[in-house]
């Protein structure tokens, strides 16, 4: 049963090699953000001939693809998720690097307004808040 990212790359034409394929479906899995190295971790674990370049590579052509994101929260480090149609947006704990996904109508509405306000149509954007936790200030 192939998962939704490898459904993804079917549709797209690409060439799914077995190890490909295990990227894909750890991608899929993956409910937090994981780095590289945390993917070849996950990878590692169910093949361990996937070397860390070859989680390198894939991860640039799936993101070359649009089929996830690339994060970048700060901290160096270039985090993955997939690229889903359901938008949202992060808050990052700067202590823990726990990440928060969230969704605000309002601020959604704010953003294009002021973009329309500047004389453009808002195609896309992102928004990551950094905070610490209100009872550890
Ligand atoms: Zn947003
Ligand atoms: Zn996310």
């Amino acid at each position: 049963m192939p998962d939704r990212i490898e459904k993804l790359c079917a549709e797209k034409g690409m060439r799914m090699t077995e190890q490909r394929r295990v990227i894909a479906r750890v991608l899929s899995e993956a409910h937090d953000h994981p780095d590289v190295e945390e993917l070849h971790r996950r990878a590692h674990a169910v093949d361990p001939h996937i070397s860390i370049a070859t989680v390198y590579r894939t991860v640039r052509l799936f993101e070359e693809g649009g089929i996830i994101s690339r994060l970048d929260f700060r901290d160096g480090r270039s985090r993955y998720e997939e690229h889903t149609k359901v938008h949202h947006d992060h808050l990052i704990d700067t202590r823990t690097g726990n990440v928060v996904e969230f969704v605000d109508d309002e601020i959604e509405a704010l953003q294009e307004a002021i973009a329309r306000r500047l004389g453009y149509r808002l195609v896309d954007h992102r928004m990551e808040l950094y905070g610490v936790p209100l009872e550890e200030t």
